[in-house]
């Protein structure tokens, strides 16, 4: 197969196009500058945000614990990796992005009074959470608005490898997955917007890898890019995330039933959420995945439920048919299919499968340690995806008005090319393994040995079942551009877990992620910290700590 080559350049490069890429590229527009968005999806529909999202948080100096301290509180910890500066840039960019998305047309709700519609969630202090009606329609119309503000577009390019020019950003390169042509973007700075966590490292009780909670196009480029291209990421270990889905399907929207009064109940019918956090159900989400956990081992559930039948029929009314069909459209179908109807019957709910990620380390001004790439996606929700990404997008902007344009690394594109097509073959060998075989290995050592529960033996032989996983790479093969994108997809979450599991290997405590070691049950203030992670010259991990 023969495939042509496409360059582009650009004042700015905004790498993925959710909701921290569309707050970047829109901020750095309205600096000025040339802004090119590249996406493997579409910008119509691609990322998170993409599903439909039904809640927007803001913080508005409106009510009682609203202001700039509350969230400095909550969100800068020795251990989310987020600066004073960086929560400063988070909260500016609140009012500006508020106002795009009504502009773009989107439905915040608002009181009598003109003050917004807004709810506690997540254990935060304050009810800093916007409801959003018809959450499906905010990524078409924020795709229009970036379209009008003559941001250009790339979609259906998957970004393999990140190009500098010395110790710059110089741009990326990768293939269309459409028309497997070669794509390189050239730029004075980007932005990335890659996401936080990938998905399909795990399975739901569904085991279907795309029946999920978050989008399953997410695989880890914001993590295995950037650290090839010699940055380090932070808080790989600790940047996991899970929920509680509707049984057997793969729908988000516990912030919206918890945040409006949802009870969850274990099988006795007991509603236990007290025994794991002061603000039960509406606390953080690892303590009510890992108190839903616990019942789970000592044997007082499955089933578990939430129960609305307590709420004011309004209430009820507002939370299965605005906010639900807001974050997955065929939320009522599968209400129809199940018979449920949030009045009279609790949903049964299980543990959804787990994410894992990591946040790019970076300055106050959000600067990557490759000059001139910025970073967008420090933390998970749209505000907060959008927001940081408005000031990335700022921050490239303004240094791309001093930027030279670099060079491009030329003489490696062949061998970058040779990496992207060797799994493409017309006719596939007796040998070849797909990437669905190989991703269903990948998921069975996560789930089995690096689970909710795990411990240093656990983990030990995870790496050790990898190690015999790894004896496939070199056989996987893909008969179309489709299949080439998974594979990609599949060898890139290979890189990750495999990170992912030496690094939750250093952090000998439980308590701050998704998983409890059973041999280190406790959490040790020694660990009051985010671990550093970097790429030796022959690829392999190295691990320390911040201050
Ligand atoms: C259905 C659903 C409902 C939700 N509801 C809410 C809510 O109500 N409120 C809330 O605050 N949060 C909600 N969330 C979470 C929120 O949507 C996300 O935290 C946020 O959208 C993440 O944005 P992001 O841009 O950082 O990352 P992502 O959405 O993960 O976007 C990353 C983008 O990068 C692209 N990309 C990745 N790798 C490559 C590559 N190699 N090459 C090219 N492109 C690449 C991806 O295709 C993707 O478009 C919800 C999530 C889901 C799935």
């Amino acid at each position: 197969m023969k495939f042509s080559q496409k360059i582009y350049e650009t004042e700015v490069l905004i790498l993925g196009s959710g909701a921290s890429g569309c707050g970047a590229a829109i901020a750095a527009r309205k600096e000025g500058a040339d802004v090119l968005i590249i996406d493997k999806g579409v910008l119509e529909s691609s990322g998170n945000l993409g599903g439909g999202n039904d809640h927007f948080m803001a913080v508005l100096d409106e009510a009682e614990h609203d202001s700039f301290e509350d969230m400095c509180r909550y969100y800068v910890t020795p251990t989310s990796g987020l600066s004073r500066t960086i929560a400063q840039n988070f909260f500016n960019a609140m009012r500006p992005c508020l106002k795009v998305l009504e502009d773009a047309g989107i439905e915040l709700l608002h009181n009598p009074d003109g003050t917004y519609v807004r709810s506690v969630g997540f254990g935060q202090p304050g009810p800093w959470w916007i409801h959003i009606n018809k959450g499906y329609t905010v990524k078409p119309k924020l795709a229009k608005y970036i379209k009008n503000l003559g941001i250009r577009v790339v979609n259906n390019f998957f970004v393999t490898t990140l190009l500098k020019d010395g110790d710059r950003i110089a741009g990326c390169a990768g293939f269309d997955v459409l028309t497997g042509d070669f794509i390189v973007v050239k730029c004075k700075t980007a932005v990335i917007a890659m996401g936080l966590t990938a998905q399909r490292v795990s399975n739901n009780s569904s085991h279907k890898p795309f029946n999920i909670w978050y989008s399953p196009y997410i695989t880890g480029s914001q993590v295995i890019l950037p650290l090839e291209a010699g940055a380090s990421v932070l808080n790989i270990d600790i940047t996991d995330k899970a929920t509680l889905l509707p049984k057997s399907w793969g729908a988000p929207g516990m912030n919206g039933i918890n945040n409006m009064g949802g009870h969850e109940l274990n099988a006795k019918g007991e509603r236990f959420m007290g025994k794991y956090d002061p603000m039960m159900e509406n606390g953080l989400r690892r303590n009510q995945v890992m108190g839903t956990f616990q019942e789970n081992l000592e044997g007082s559930g499955p089933p578990f439920f939430m129960d609305m039948r307590h709420f004011a029929p309004e209430d009820a009314r507002h939370l299965q048919y605005d906010l639900m069909p807001g974050d997955k459209e065929t939320y009522l179908d599968y209400c129809k299919a199940r018979n449920i109807d949030f009045t009279k019957t609790p949903l049964e709910v299980e543990i959804s499968e787990r994410m894992i990620g990591g946040v790019v380390r970076c300055s106050d001004e959000q600067e990557t340690e490759i000059k001139n790439l910025f970073a967008a996606s420090l933390l998970a929700t749209f505000s907060c995806c959008m927001c940081i990404g408005w000031s990335a997008g700022q921050f490239a902007a303004r240094r791309a008005k001093t930027a030279e344009m670099p060079g491009l690394p030329e003489s490696d594109f062949e061998k970058i090319k040779a990496g992207i097509y060797a799994p493409l073959k017309e006719t596939k060998s007796k040998h070849a393994v797909s990437y669905q075989e190989f991703e269903d290995g990948i998921r069975q050592v996560m789930d089995y040995y690096a689970g909710f529960q795990r411990t240093e033996g656990s983990m030990a032989q995870a790496l050790k079942s990898f190690r015999v996983l790894e004896e496939y790479l070199p056989r996987l093969e893909a008969a179309s551009l489709r299949e080439l994108m998974r594979t990609h997809e599949s060898m890139e979450l290979f890189k990750l877990v495999r990170i992912y599991v030496q690094a939750c290997m250093q952090r000998k405590e439980s308590g701050r992620a998704m998983y409890r070691r059973a041999d280190y049950p406790e959490r040790d203030p020694k660990y009051d910290k985010c671990l550093i992670t970097r790429l030796n010259a022959d690829g392999t991990p190295e691990f320390s700590w911040t201050e």
